[in-house]
C-alpha cells in the first residue's frame, strides 16, 4: 500500500472520518506524497493534458487578450502578469511570445507565477528562460502574496485542483460525506450528524434524498483574494475551466490516472483528483469583493471570437502536410462541443469601474 494511504488510514483511526476537503488537499498537496508535490503530471506520458499543452494557440490567444486589457488599463508600468498553477509554464511563454507582438507589454510585465509543486517551479523556469522573456520572474504560495501592482492574472485548470466538500440530503437533513475506513480501506461515509448551517443557497432549496451539493471555500476563498487584488490595484483575471454556469446538484468528484478515470479513493497521492467548477459560486465571490464577473461563455465560443481559426489557418500556411492535420486536429479538441468547446468554460473578472462599457473580447454577445 502507497504511504500516503497509511498515513490518511493512521490519522481516520485516530481522528475519525475526514471530510473530503482534507482528503483532497492531502491527496494533492501533502509536502511529501502529494500528488502535485511530487511529479510533473501532464502531457501525453503522464495522468491528463491540458489546453496549452495541446496546442500554442491556446496560451497566444490569451496572451494577446492579456496584452488587449493592458491598453485598456492604460498602459500601466510596471504590471504584473500573474498565473495560478502555472504547470509547465506552456500557457505562459506562449503568452510572452504573442504578447511581444504589442509595443511595451512584456517590456512593463513583472510575471509572478502562484504555483506550490517544487517539480513543476522548476519546469516552469526552464520553459520561460530569462533571455526569452526579457521578464522578471518570481514565485509565490499564495495569490495574496502577489504585489500591490495593476495586474492580469490567468488561472487555467487551477481552480478545478483545489478542495471541496460534499454534502449529501437525507431524511433527516444534510450530512456531510466523509472519508472513513471500512475493514482497512478508505470508504465514503455519512457524517451521523445533521449540518446545523446551511452552507449554500443550493440546500435551502427542495432536493431530492440523495442528492449531493459540492461547495468550496478554498475555491471562493482563492476567488475573493484574486477580485480583492483587482479591486485594489486594477486590472483583471481570465479562469478557465471545466464547470457549470449556474450551481448545480451532482457528485463531479473524479480522479484521473494515465489519461483514465479511477476510483477517487484508491491510490491517493497516485491520481489527479478534481471536480468541476461551480462558476457561479466564484462569480458571486467576486462580485462580493466589489469585482464584476464576465461570463462564463464556453471556451470554444471564447476562442472564436478571439480568432482561433484565422491563427490556425495562419500556423498551417508554413506547416507541412502532418503538422497542418495536427493543427486541425488541436483546433477542434479545444473547439468543438463535443470536445473542450463547452464544458470548459471561460470567465472574465474586472474592476466595476474601468470596464464600464467596455466588454472584454471573447464575451460579446454573438449577433
Ligand atoms: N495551468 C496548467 C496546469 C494545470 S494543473 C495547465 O493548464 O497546463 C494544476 C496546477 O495548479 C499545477 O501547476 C499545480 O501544481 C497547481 N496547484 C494545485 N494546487 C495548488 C495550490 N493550492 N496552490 C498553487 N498551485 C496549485
Amino acid at each position: 500500500m502507497n504511504s500516503l494511504a497509511t498515513h490518511l488510514q493512521d490519522c481516520i483511526r485516530l481522528e475519525g472520518p475526514m471530510p473530503i476537503s482534507r482528503y483532497m488537499a492531502e491527496a494533492l498537496g501533502h509536502p511529501e506524497w502529494g500528488y502535485y508535490i511530487s511529479r510533473d503530471p501532464l502531457g501525453r506520458a503522464g495522468d491528463f493534458i491540458t489546453a496549452p499543452e495541446v496546442s500554442q494557440m491556446f496560451g497566444e490567444l490569451i496572451g494577446l487578450w492579456c496584452a488587449d486589457r493592458w491598453q485598456a488599463m492604460g498602459a500601466p508600468d510596471p504590471f504584473i502578469l500573474a498565473e495560478l498553477g502555472p504547470g509547465r509554464g506552456t500557457l505562459m511563454a506562449d503568452a510572452l511570445r504573442a504578447g511581444a507582438s504589442v509595443p511595451g507589454f512584456v517590456q512593463a510585465a513583472q510575471v509572478h507565477l502562484v504555483e506550490t509543486s517544487p517539480v513543476l517551479r522548476a519546469s516552469q523556469r526552464a520553459a520561460l528562460p530569462q533571455d526569452v522573456t526579457s521578464c522578471e520572474i518570481t514565485w509565490h504560495d499564495n495569490i495574496a502574496d502577489l504585489p500591490a501592482l495593476p495586474g492580469l492574472t490567468i488561472a487555467n485548470e487551477f481552480f478545478d485542483a483545489l478542495p471541496i466538500r460534499q454534502f449529501q440530503r437525507a431524511e433527516d437533513g444534510w450530512h456531510e460525506r466523509m472519508v472513513g475506513l471500512q475493514d482497512d480501506a478508505l470508504c465514503l461515509v455519512l457524517d451521523p450528524a445533521v449540518v446545523p448551517a446551511v452552507p449554500t443557497e443550493l440546500m435551502a432549496q427542495d432536493a431530492e434524498l440523495g442528492d449531493i451539493v459540492e461547495v468550496s471555500s478554498a475555491r471562493t476563498g482563492a476567488m475573493t483574494e484574486l477580485a480583492q487584488h483587482i479591486v485594489q490595484n486594477s486590472g483583471g483575471a481570465l479562469v478557465i475551466d471545466y464547470g457549470h454556469g449556474r450551481s448545480a446538484v451532482g457528485d463531479t468528484l473524479q480522479a484521473m490516472r494515465g489519461h483514465k478515470f479511477v476510483a477517487v479513493l484508491d491510490d491517493p497521492g497516485q491520481a489527479d483528483l478534481t471536480s468541476h467548477v461551480d462558476f457561479q459560486a466564484l462569480a458571486e465571490a467576486a462580485g462580493s469583493a466589489g469585482a464584476r464577473a464576465y461570463g462564463p461563455v464556453g471556451q470554444g465560443a471564447f476562442l472564436t471570437q478571439l480568432g482561433i481559426n484565422q491563427r490556425a489557418q495562419m500556423l498551417q500556411q508554413t506547416a507541412t502536410v502532418e503538422q497542418a492535420a495536427a493543427i486541425a486536429s488541436a483546433l477542434l479538441r479545444l473547439t468543438d462541443q463535443d470536445q473542450m468547446g463547452q464544458l470548459f468554460k471561460v470567465m472574465a473578472v474586472t474592476t466595476e469601474t474601468t470596464n464600464e462599457g467596455q466588454t472584454p473580447p471573447g464575451f460579446l454577445e454573438s449577433e
